[in-house]
């Protein structure tokens, strides 16, 4: 076995590589998703309007940088919720048959103008008209609002509703991540493009979530009294404000707001009667919540603020023995079969929580190759070549299909970490991605699995900077490459030092231009150990992420620096790779609430493999 797999490697150093064919291209439509894809389930209600069923989980509330009633920030559990995907219209005030007080008149335009008590008496009415309990008690003449959270009725959305459902997982200042006013002018109506008026709801992108106008158009009523230190004293499981005081809160900025308004972490207070018409305003509106359906899927607060760390996802699907290879072959179906049995057989299986493949679109797979190549892996595939690129990359027929799996496997664990439903997950999936370039198959790799996560985490869950970290005992050149000028995404490897395959990888390479520093390549001997590596870890690898302080962390978990490995002549233990996980777990812990999506690269022998996941998942589980 060792024998034939340097053998193979030799070949890929040797190898020469088949010329780029150049095909016909026909432009693959997208799978129907169309536009951004909604990854929260939209109810719509007996009166007919679309809610997003927001589900529970732990967020960032607040902002460390920001305005100073912004701060701290903390740790804060929401229990789900339904939440209106658009503003209050006046279109719905007038179903109701409750008198319109906007100033900027429009059926599909939000209603404004709008006083503390005419928001809850409209929660109220809606819920009536839907034959809900409402939440409200309102004692005239001097009203308290008081709210029954208890009642299955509409409401105005706490504070840290808002907040959380604004974010919808996101930690960057806006869900979008960290591009500045041009890209706030897709998401929001504010001063910068209004033209000093509101406009209909739901003409602009809405947050990953699928929230409309959480920035701009009209600033929103939460449910809870302002307290500017609040936050300093806050319970951290649904936190419902202050007992009482002058204003209510106002969150997401109007039309009129300048750009720092609309940001997620935005809050300010105003007096609920809003009596002095010298303010303005036509700028304050609302939207509606009420408590999830009863649901088993639904999620409640937690006994503890770690119960969550027990839940790590497993991404796995038999579908990924489709990508067959030559029988001498080191990467093979085999590798997964051995993983999933010797999780089965260590009885972690049964914890971990599963995670299922699908396609990813053709959309993705282009945020880091050519729309050719993709392209032209799927003609190769399908006419039954051999191999792909070069003969170190076989492939069957089923390799494209599978391939596509591959990748859209990573993207649903990706969701899944964002949405809280696992705090992290481990993709068994194949064929293997991180030499893979942005036009070219090498190295047993099809697509890069990890860098079109990476890509997928920023676009679609507007996460801004994301920390790689490869362990394979190859350096991922394909990944190195897809980010090598850019200062978004940190790639670290640790590697047996070129020339060993691919050849790249010396610790001269940094990155360059705005990328540079960026990449942090630690080459190492043939031989090296777990002290060796832990060393790499804890003195390189950690300093450098912290200082960058990503907001995602995605492993390219290759096993084949393990001593039992035909090809990398490393002389790790299984035991190492549960010590190189808990580091890169506290750097995800310490930056961005443990998201951290691991995702399988090499490993050849299945036995060592299957020890050295098993160590590396029930690390990620601790
Ligand atoms: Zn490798």
């Amino acid at each position: 076995m060792r024998t034939a797999g340097a053998g193979t490697r030799a070949g890929l150093l040797a190898g020469v590589l088949i010329p780029a064919m150049v095909l016909g291209l026909c432009c693959r439509k997208g799978s129907g998703s169309g536009g951004r894809a909604k990854p929260v389930p939209v109810i719509t209600t007996k009166t007919g309007v679309e809610m997003a069923l927001i589900p529970g989980g732990w967020f960032e509330m607040g902002s460390a940088g920001g305005a100073v009633e912004e701060a701290p920030a903390h740790r804060v559990w929401v229990d789900s919720f339904l939440m209106d995907t658009c503003e209050v219209t006046q279109e719905q005030f007038r179903r109701l048959q409750i008198p319109d007080p906007s100033h900027f008149k429009g059926p599909q335009r939000p209603v404004e103008q709008v006083t503390l008590a005419e928001a809850i008496e409209f929660c109220n009415e809606r819920s009536r008209a839907e034959g809900l309990q409402p939440c409200y008690v309102l004692r005239q003449p001097t009203s308290t609002w008081e709210c029954d959270f208890d009642a299955g009725g509409y409401r105005l959305p706490t504070e840290a509703e808002w907040e959380y459902a604004c974010r919808a997982g996101t930690t960057t200042d806006r869900f979008f991540g960290r591009g500045g006013e041009q890209t706030l002018k897709r998401y929001a109506w504010y001063a910068g493009n209004s033209s000093k008026q509101t406009h209909p709801v739901g003409q602009k992108q809405p947050n990953p979530w699928g929230l409309q106008d959480m920035y701009g158009n009209v600033a929103e009523w939460c449910n809870d009294w302002y307290g500017p230190d609040y936050y300093r004293t806050s319970p951290a499981r649904n936190p419902r404000g202050p007992a009482g005081a002058k204003r209510v809160v106002l969150r997401g900025g109007a039309w009129d707001s300048k750009a720092d308004r609309c940001r997620s972490a935005w809050r300010a207070g105003e007096g609920p009667r809003f009596h002095d018409i010298c303010f303005a305003k036509d700028t304050t509106g609302f939207r509606c919540v009420r408590k999830a359906p009863p649901n088993p899927s639904s999620q409640s607060a937690p006994a503890t603020s770690s119960a969550r760390a027990g839940e790590t996802g497993f991404l796995y699907g038999d579908v990924y023995l489709e990508h067959k290879t030559p029988g001498s072959h080191p990467e093979s179906p085999q590798r997964l079969s051995a993983i999933v049995q010797g999780l089965e057989e260590s009885g972690l299986l049964g914890q971990l929580v599963k995670l299922t493949p699908r396609e990813a679109p053709p959309q993705w797979l282009t945020t880091i190759h050519a729309p050719e190549y993709v392209a032209r892996v799927q003609t190769i595939c399908r006419r039954g070549d051999s191999y792909l690129d070069s003969p170190d990359t076989p492939i069957s027929a089923s390799s494209y299909d599978v391939a596509v799996k591959a990748v859209g496997g990573v993207l649903s664990a990706v969701d899944a970490v964002v949405a809280g439903k696992v705090r992290n997950a481990f993709c068994a999936v194949r064929p293997p991605g991180h030499h893979a370039l942005r036009d070219r198959a090498m190295g047993f790799c099809i697509f890069n699995n990890v860098a079109i996560a990476a890509r997928y985490a920023q676009k679609q869950h507007g996460l801004g900077k994301v920390l790689i970290v490869d362990w394979d005992v190859h350096h991922g050149n394909g990944t190195q490459a897809a980010f090598y000028d850019d200062p978004t995404v940190f790639y670290f490897s640790v590697h047996r030092q070129p020339p060993f395959y691919p050849g790249t990888g010396k610790a001269a390479e940094k990155g360059q231009g705005k990328g540079e520093g960026l990449c942090l390549n630690v080459p190492l001997p043939a031989g090296s150990t777990d002290a060796d590596y832990r060393k790499v870890f804890q003195e390189k690898l950690r300093p450098a992420a912290l200082a960058f302080q990503p907001d995602f962390v995605l492993i390219s978990a290759g096993f084949d620096a393990h001593a039992d490995d035909p090809l990398g002549e490393m002389k790790l233990s299984a035991r190492a790779f549960a010590d190189l996980t808990r580091i890169v777990k506290a750097i995800a812990d310490e930056c961005c609430q443990g998201r951290l999506v691991s995702v399988l690269e090499g490993g050849y022998t299945p036995a060592g493999l299957a020890r050295s996941v098993e160590a590396h998942v029930a690390a990620l589980k601790e």
